[in-house]
């Protein structure tokens, strides 16, 4: 289903999330965050958001707050008894590093994605990090999606290998960070584990490298298409990034609906604009700030930077 005006709803599926931060410029307590909820912030700048989640009955009006008045539906977002879940992060003044010091599943303990009748034909679909055997019941459910993309991180890549590789086998694009690259792949150099990945299933292979940019393979075998990430003089809280990176990523290709190269770089810029955004403040503050008006700037932004004359 595509609306008027040629843009495809994305199905979300992914955490909602209590947050603890800290890192040398600050601290942030029981902030919100989860990858669904960067994810939907982010995509919801170009198309219509399905979020499919859950939230203890802590999270109450938060949801209103933080979803409320953008192109995010969040009737399928689950209310349960109990907690939200939680994750705390440190990091230290290298940013791309961090330690999780606690992750409380809490409701994600017995959650059970159901999606809608109407949901189940959304022709794209985003696999946020969860459980890949959450992943996997979406899966199940959605009805000959066009695209799908996914995220995962090293908990799985160690835990749950074996549905991590049923998940693989039935996505299109992966969205992952350098370390869980090599980590997955087994190998240290990047574009042999793009290589290795590909061969695990997903036809497009995006790796995510933090202060330095993104690397993705194209369609013309061995070729990649990189960008470098926008040189930010204040970075306060990196959480969320590679989720924002996903929304504006998957959200301008269910907006222009196609993969072809030139829109998949697009979709890149686009991915690194936003979570250029995400990164200058802590939580999902500067996001919920955020106007067209600015999305639109940084984007102009990135094309000069990168841009070059052959003579
Ligand atoms: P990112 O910095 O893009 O990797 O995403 C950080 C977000 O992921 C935080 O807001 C966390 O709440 C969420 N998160 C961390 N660990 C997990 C997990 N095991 N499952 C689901 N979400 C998680």
């Amino acid at each position: 289903m595509v609306d008027a005006h040629g843009k495809s709803p994305i199905l979300a599926v992914g955490s909602v999330a209590f947050d603890s931060i800290k890192n040398p410029f600050g601290e942030a307590n029981r902030v919100v965050g989860g990858s669904a909820t960067y994810f939907s912030l982010a995509a919801s700048f170009f198309t219509d958001v399905r979020l499919v989640a859950v939230v203890g009955e802590d999270f109450a009006e938060r949801g209103a707050e933080v979803f409320g008045g953008r192109s995010i539906d969040t009737s399928g977002l689950q209310v349960m008894p109990g907690e939200t879940f939680r994750w705390k992060g440190v990091y230290g003044f290298d940013l791309n590093q961090r330690e999780t010091i606690y992750t409380k599943l809490n409701v994600f303990e017995d959650f059970q994605p159901v999606i809608s009748e109407e949901w189940r034909t959304s022709p794209f679909v985003f696999l946020g990090n969860i459980h890949p055997k959450l992943q996997l019941d979406v899966l199940d459910q959605v009805e000959s999606p066009k695209l799908v993309a996914a995220d995962t991180m090293n908990l799985w890549i160690e835990n749950t290998p074996d549905d991590l590789a049923k998940v693989l086998e039935r996505i299109d694009i992966l969205i992952i960070n350098d370390s869980e690259a090599r980590e997955l792949s087994r190998e240290s150099n990047l574009v042999k584990a793009a290589r290795t990945l590909r061969a695990m299933g997903p036809a497009t292979v995006v790796i995510k490298r933090g202060e330095h940019g993104v690397l993705t393979t194209t369609s013309r075998d061995g070729e990649f298409f990189t960008a470098p990430a926008l040189p930010l003089e204040e970075v306060f809280d990196p959480t969320g990034a590679g989720d924002t990176f996903a929304g504006g990523f998957v959200g301008y290709l269910a907006a222009c609906g196609n993969t072809h190269d030139s829109s998949l770089a697009r979709a890149i810029i686009y991915g690194s604009t936003l979570a250029s955004f995400a990164v200058e403040d802590f939580s999902i503050d500067r996001l919920l700030r955020l106007e067209q008006r600015e999305v639109d700037e940084r984007f102009r932004l990135f094309k000069r930077m990168t841009h070059f004359d052959e003579v």
